[in-house]
């Protein structure tokens, strides 16, 4: 018997989508709870199922795992499989999908990501990944314990013209998972392209309980309702998608709002991969779907607490196997959590090598900015960091009226000291800040990745 058993609600029809995921969602409740070993042993007997497959069913799996013998695979001998760069899944993209699909697996949908590298790759789904996904986000609904009968508001990017202000996009609903389990209140969507006033005004006008955005976005909002002096009213929280977090960004929204942050770590291409806790600020794998591995550069497993570069098997997908594949991010897992979950604990998401800033000692780290202590000096709307070369870094701002030289001056030393070495610092005025191709926002980019 675990702890939240009970917690589980019915579903509201008694045929459907909300049938078929009812009996998921009581694993998931159960698997939850299982000791870490546990899970480890069922996700390798989905590991090995799913390259007996692929091997099998795609053109590209039988030469890229050529001579590999899953019979005895263990976490050790995990790291014998080849790791899936994105290149060369988008070289492979026409030969990497299984054909056929086991039946049981359902309608497949053709998808691309869209692009944050600038290279989209295609890929499938099926209706169980689908399910598998659904099941998840209701896991999260769950554990946050949201309020069901509240308003929720998103506001997000997409490349269309979509959800624009004034009135973005209402629904009688908080749609899927949610209502097939919970009569819930109201959604509304608004395109993340409406200005920063613009976004304001609709906040206001709806009153929405939980928020869900880009942690760009929400700190733009952040800085225009501290410089007008206002806030929004009832948040409970705020939830954040589609680029890295700091601490910082928790502590604000807590003093701003008195709202608690929640995040997700998700991609287009394998889901849900991580979700918080509901009683720590950490995130717990979703090793029921997925298998995530944190490496050093030479293929090895980083130990606890030592950051590496995330790879992850989507232990559901056929259509598209992604088998070890390296999705970009760095992160770094952690000892087991409290709440007593065996879920792995992944205890920071860095982002991407290019937003790792490099000392001229050669030395890297993922920097922190001191960005609450930029705004005590000065209203800025939007900034970006820019690491040229080993010693000089571009501060760009977005800002209503010209620094004096004082604050500039100050700005200046607030940085050099958060980010723990004296760069040639320049500060540059910009009307906006773009975002890149699939509307991810860089806080930190480094030129010397590349
Ligand atoms: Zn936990």
């Amino acid at each position: 018997m675990n702890p939240s058993s009970e917690s589980i609600p019915k579903p509201l029809l008694a045929t459907g989508q909300g049938q078929t995921l009812y009996p998921l969602l009581q694993q998931l409740n159960e698997s939850q709870w299982w000791s870490a070993d546990k899970l480890v042993t069922a996700q390798l007997q989905q590991f090995k199922k799913l390259i007996v497959y692929a091997t099998s069913h795609s053109k590209f799996y039988r030469q890229h795992l050529a001579g590999i013998d899953v019979t005895s695979l263990d976490l050790e001998s995990l790291h014998n499989i080849p790791i899936l760069t994105r290149a060369q899944l988008q070289r492979n993209n026409e030969i990497i999908d299984c054909d056929p699909l086991p039946e049981a697996h359902g309608r497949v949908t053709e998808s691309m990501t869209s692009g944050s590298t600038g290279f989209p790759v295609k890929f499938r789904t099926t209706a169980l990944t689908s399910t598998v996904w659904n099941a998840i986000n209701m896991r999260e609904q769950l554990w946050h314990d949201r309020e069901f009968d509240k308003v929720s508001a998103s506001i997000r990017w997409r490349g269309d013209a979509i959800g624009l202000p004034p009135n973005g996009v209402e629904f009688e609903d908080w749609g899927l998972p949610a209502s097939l389990f919970r009569k819930s209140g109201r959604g509304y969507f608004l395109n993340s392209s409406a200005d920063i006033p613009a976004q304001i005004s609709w906040l206001q006008k709806l009153q929405p309980s939980y928020l869900m955005t880009h942690p760009s976005n929400l700190r733009a909002l952040m800085a225009q309702l501290r410089s007008d002096e206002t806030t929004l009213q009832g948040l409970l929280e705020v939830r954040t998608v589609g680029e890295s977090i700091n601490d910082e960004l928790q502590v604000d929204v807590a003093e701003q709002f008195n709202a608690k942050l929640v995040d997700l770590y998700s991609s287009e291409e394998l889901g849900y991969m991580a979700i918080q806790c509901p009683v720590q600020t950490h995130y717990h794998v979703q090793s029921e779907s997925v298998l995530l591995e944190v490496l050093r550069e030479d293929g090895s497993a980083c130990e606890r607490n030592e950051p590496g570069r995330i790879v992850v098997t989507s232990l559901r997908n056929y259509a598209t196997p992604l088998i070890r594949y390296e999705i970009g991010d760095y992160g770094e897992l952690a000892e087991p959590c409290s709440c007593g979950r065996g879920l792995p604990v992944l205890k920071t998401i860095h982002g991407r090598v290019r937003n790792m800033l490099r000392h001229p000692d050669g030395s890297t780290r993922w920097p922190n900015f001191g960005f609450r202590e930029f705004m005590q000096v000065a209203p800025l709307r939007q900034f970006q960091i820019v690491q040229h070369s080993l010693d000089e870094i571009e501060l760009k701002v977005v800002v209503d009226q010209r620094l004096t030289e004082e604050q500039e001056a100050r700005i200046k030393d607030i940085l050099k000291e958060n980010l723990g070495h004296p760069f040639a610092v320049k500060l540059s005025y910009h009307a906006a800040l773009p975002r890149s191709a699939s509307g991810k926002f860089e806080d930190f980019v480094s030129m010397l990745s590349n």
